[in-house]
């Protein structure tokens, strides 16, 4: 199998992020891995990843954090090798509306979810300019695209991801860099089981396809876009939704 593919995923410990790890590592890519606290859950992800037998390299990151995220990313390229391919999955929510939202919920969204991708990208981008050659995947969400009452931290954050793709992978085309989005609607995981019965209901009402996603659903997207198959396609925003915005 080869080690020549390496994959960085932030967000590893669970639910999507989890998911892509093993999806990639299915496909022989080596995974490093961030988590934000979890090391339980973190581990069990590790063990499933080394199952394919690929290496792999799983460690605690704040993605928000600039210094904590370059000590990652050199720490994962000096054990596994040249990362070829990104995945920014990390992200958080602190729902509210906007009138009862805090200003912390505020800063701790923006800074997970778009600093920390931001912080990734940029640690990762230098490298791979050197390299001409890399892929970067950022996961924005269904909210970041068409916005969701309750979510304005959130889907500004993941609004943010989009522009800083689609900017990013004009500035680095020229270098055979591909960056590009995955949106996704509604996904059965522990985000989502935080829904109360009712609001779940509601989205569930308004899914042309009639069931949440599953995290694999996700992964197999993402999987796509790292491949050599998505070698034409740049800076496009791919929504995994069963429907929801039609
Ligand atoms: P989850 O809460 O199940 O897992 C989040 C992961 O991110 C965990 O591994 C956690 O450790 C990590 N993380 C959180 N903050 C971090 C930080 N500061 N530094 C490093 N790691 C951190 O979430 P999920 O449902 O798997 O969502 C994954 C991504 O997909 C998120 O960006 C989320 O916004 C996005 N998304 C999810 C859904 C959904 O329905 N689940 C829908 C649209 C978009």
């Amino acid at each position: 199998m080869s080690t020549q593919l390496r994959a960085l995923v932030t967000g590893v410990s669970r639910g999507i992020g989890r998911a892509i790890a093993l999806r990639l590592a299915a496909q022989g890519y080596a995974v490093a891995g961030c988590y934000s606290s979890d090391s339980e859950a973190a581990a069990k992800t590790q063990a499933e990843v080394a199952a394919f037998g690929v290496p792999v390299y799983a460690a605690a990151c704040d993605v928000a954090d600039p210094a904590a995220v370059d000590e990652f990313v050199g720490a994962a390229e000096e054990r596994l090798g040249p990362i070829s391919c990104l995945v920014n999955n990390a992200g958080i929510t602190r729902d509210s509306p906007l009138v009862l939202a805090t200003e912390q919920d505020w800063q701790a969204v923006l800074s997970t979810n778009l600093t920390g991708t931001w912080n990734l990208c940029r640690a990762m981008t230098f490298r791979f300019m050197k390299r001409r050659a890399g892929v970067v995947v950022n996961m924005s969400s269904v909210a970041g695209v068409y916005g969701n009452a309750g979510q304005t931290a959130y889907a500004a954050s993941k609004a943010g991801i989009v522009g800083l793709s689609r900017s990013l992978a004009k500035e680095v085309a020229g270098y055979g860099i591909r960056v590009n989005v995955v949106a996704p609607g509604f996904i059965e995981t522990d985000m989502t089981d935080a829904l109360a019965g009712q609001l779940r209901d509601q989205a569930l009402s308004q899914i042309p396809l009639g069931r949440f996603g599953r995290p694999e659903e996700v992964a197999e997207l993402v999987a796509f876009l790292c491949s050599d198959r998505a070698g034409y396609v740049t800076g496009q925003v791919f929504q995994v939704d069963g429907g929801i915005t039609l």
